[in-house]
């Protein structure tokens, strides 16, 4: 079967071995373990055989003319963004406004796992290269789905207690017959395109920290460029380029000052350090982790990365004596050569609301009163829509894209935010701050179409109630913020969740960047969806979570199509093209950071979480399989606890189960919602002994005694209880 990459797949040995998926994931107390210990028959010990034809090129022969010039190949997407400019805008034009009526399903791929799927796919000369949760790296045809091979880098789950937002990964990159993925341990790999095949492994990290890298790895100038996470932890945040033949590193990037004793990394350094004062930061880590965003200009020859929030979040616990607490939350300009330091901005100064910078970044020529400039966009999680010279850095415009409140605009003059002075909340003094640490844009990509002149971005109004942790004491163990958890815990009472949920907003903006305002927009359900593209044909697609691929007009914002994928779509479509037919193409899959920790609350869309790749072209009929949804019957153990108990465990549970297994107990369907759970008999030996360490549900020893394991358990039952009346029936 001669495909039209000029490959021969052959030999393909399926062992199909029953394994174990591992559903499960990190930080917290108890599994559930009948539904989600779910016993897949896998494609796992493939093996594929490629002979090359003597006609074709090499497979996956990305290089940098070929990415300078994406446009003379809409055919493909070449990478992360498209273009070095992550613009996300595909010009192809076979479908239209007038026959969309006829888009439908042309293949589909169900993935093994049930968890979030945030990743872009790259497309190269008939061939998808995408990744999976849990850093799993999968090529297959891009005409009909057919798997070529996959690959899995078998993180050990127990890694899952380090991560802050599931076990999501943003994408890969295609260079010079390679494939590259960062994966949740935080190893760069190099896999051979045609087979798969592991060519190099380099550890990024330190091991012994709680980083991770779920971004996509970018490709300048031979050098894979890679960041990580882990603020919410406790890390300190950089950014390196490695040989992408050998490995090899290059140069480093430190975002934040590290320990004064120790020499500085860089002069940018250097004069970062003065604007951190008192505290030690350092020990905790500081934060400011390059999580997700980046962009080149080949022209200027400037690489771009997006920097993340500090650790802990407050400057109250991490820097007392005030300060911008540079690189935080900031663009950095940087030469891809050296990671020499050319220009920042800093988009939130002194930042304690986890107000990232690591947002998707789009580079345009805009007309400016009168005159073209060359500019860097974001929205990033503050709310505020920035424009930039991207060549100098200089400050152009900023104007708020969702509500806000912690500062009241960004100054003309300086390019700064004027923040409220109560917006630093502290020990005694909380602040209820919009956005909240979701942001009022996270890491879904916009799209950037030159024909309108229209951003389109996926934002959200939220707001949250910040106050420090009087009691907080770094651990290396589990998210440290330094944030008091149970201020932030929502009410048990349903009547006064609903109205909360009212207050979310989602909606997809149609942004005018020069006007700084927006021309149209689309409300939503929920305030977690997915990312966007925008074609030649004055189309945006994007997907949302209750589970629907949407199209809408560019220039109106008019809703002309609509799919349901029965699962919540979160990641960006994109679209490419094979034997003259153009598709559109989207990984569906619910989860990430928010969904984890309030997706319960956010939707009633009772959907399935399946992990697919949904691909679509004019006159596609596939149909998707039936919707499954599982039933579950609350029936807790009866409550003996007292309830000064229960509280107690209320606190532990919102410190150290919350952020995975949902506030208040309610779960956003990727972890079991343990107001279901029926493993009470067995709680202290998953608590406590790890009994399903190996699905990812470590050991809590280190931070919970058996008393403190009873609390949490007796308010799990109590949660059960007080839902038993209006939930009876909700899965
Ligand atoms: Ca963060």
């Amino acid at each position: 079967m001669v495909k039209s990459t000029g490959m021969v797949k052959g030999a393909e040995m399926q062992k199909s071995v029953c394994r174990f998926t591992y559903q499960f994931h990190r930080m917290h107390l108890m599994v559930w373990l009948t539904l989600v210990l779910f016993v897949g028959c896998g494609i796992q010990n493939q093996e594929t055989v490629r002979i090359k034809s003597q006609s074709s090129p090499t497979v996956a022969n990305v290089d940098a003319s070929r990415i300078i010039q994406a446009d003379n190949e809409p055919q493909n997407w070449l990478v992360h963004g498209r273009t070095y400019g992550e613009q996300r805008y595909s010009p192809l034009s076979q479908i239209t406004e007038d026959n969309l009526d006829r888009l439908g399903l042309a293949w589909f791929y169900d993935f093994e796992t049930k968890r979030g799927m945030e990743a872009t796919p790259i497309v190269v000369d008939g061939v998808i290269y995408v990744s999976g949760s849990w850093s799993r790296v999968y090529a297959l045809s891009a005409k009909n789905g057919e798997l070529l091979w996959e690959y899995n880098p078998k993180v050990p789950p127990q890694w899952a207690v380090n991560l802050c937002c599931d076990v999501v990964n943003r994408g890969v990159a295609v260079w010079k017959g390679m494939v590259y993925v960062g994966t949740l341990d935080g190893r760069l790999i190099a896999l051979n395109a045609e087979d798969g095949q592991v060519v190099w492994s380099v550890q990024t990290t330190p091991i012994d920290k709680p980083y991770s890298i779920t971004g996509a790895p970018r490709i300048v100038k031979d050098k894979v460029i890679i960041g990580n996470g882990g603020a919410e932890l406790g890390v300190r945040g950089f950014v390196s380029a490695y040989d992408a033949k050998t490995g090899e590193m290059h140069w480093r990037f430190y975002t934040v000052p590290g320990d004064p004793k120790d020499p500085f990394e860089s002069l940018a350094l250097e004069r970062a350090a003065k604007t951190w004062k008192g505290g030690e930061w350092w020990k905790i880590g500081g934060g400011g982790t390059v999580w997700d965003s980046m962009a080149y200009d080949p022209v200027l020859d400037i690489l771009y990365f997006g920097v993340g929030n500090g650790s802990p979040w407050s400057r109250y616990l991490r820097s007392p004596g005030g300060g911008d607490n540079l690189f935080l939350s900031s663009i950095v300009a940087v030469r891809p050569d050296t990671g020499e330091y050319i220009w920042h901005y800093q988009t939130t100064p002194g930042d304690s609301w986890d107000y990232t910078a690591t947002q998707h970044m789009i580079l345009a020529d805009l007309k400016i009163e009168g005159q073209v400039r060359k500019v860097i966009m974001q929205a990033p999680k503050n709310g505020f829509f920035y424009v930039l010279d991207r060549e100098t850095g200089e400050f152009i415009s900023a104007k708020a894209f969702v509500d806000v409140n912690w500062a009241s605009h960004v100054d003309a003059e300086t390019g700064r935010p004027v923040i409220k002075p109560e917006a630093f909340y502290d020990k005694t003094k909380p602040f209820v701050s919009m956005p909240g640490p979701a942001g009022g844009h996270t890491w879904q990509p916009m799209s950037f179409n030159p024909q309108t002149g229209l951003v389109y971005l996926p934002a959200m109004s939220t707001a949250y109630p910040y106050q420090v942790d009087s009691k907080f004491e770094h651990q290396s163990f589990g998210w440290s913020t330094g944030i008091d958890d149970l201020v932030a815990a929502m009410p048990e009472d349903e009547a006064q969740r609903k109205a909360i949920k009212a207050s979310l907003k989602g909606r997809l903006l149609a942004w005018d960047p020069v006007r700084q305002e927006p021309k149209w927009q689309v409300e939503h359900a929920n305030i977690w969806n997915g990312g966007v593209v925008s074609t030649a044909t004055n189309l945006v697609f994007q997907g949302n979570g209750e589970g629907f691929l949407n199209a809408y007009s560019a220039d109106q914002g008019k809703k002309l199509w609509s799919f349901f994928a029965q699962t919540g779509i979160m990641a960006a479509p994109i679209s490419y093209a094979v034997d003259g037919e153009q598709y559109i193409a989207v990984m569906a899959g619910w989860g990430g950071g928010v969904p984890l920790i309030i997706g319960g609350m956010l939707t009633d869309a009772a959907n399935q979480n399946v992990s697919r790749l949904l691909v679509f072209k004019l006159g596609g009929d596939k149909q998707l399989p039936p919707l499954q949804v599982p039933h579950k019957e609350l029936n807790p153990p009866p409550m003996t606890a007292p309830p000064e108990t229960v509280q107690r465990g209320k606190a532990l549970y919102h410190k150290y189960c919350g952020a995975c297994h949902g506030n208040s107990v309610i779960s956003g369907g990727i972890l079991p919602d343990l107001r279901y759970t029926q493993l009470h008999p067995v709680w202290d030996q998953i608590v406590l002994d790890g009994l399903l360490s190996d699905r990812g549900m470590v050991s809590f020893r280190q931070v919970l005694t058996e008393q403190d394991a009873a609390a949490i358990q007796a308010y799990v039952i109590a949660r059960a209880h007080q839902d038993m009346t209006n939930l009876k029936t909700k899965p």
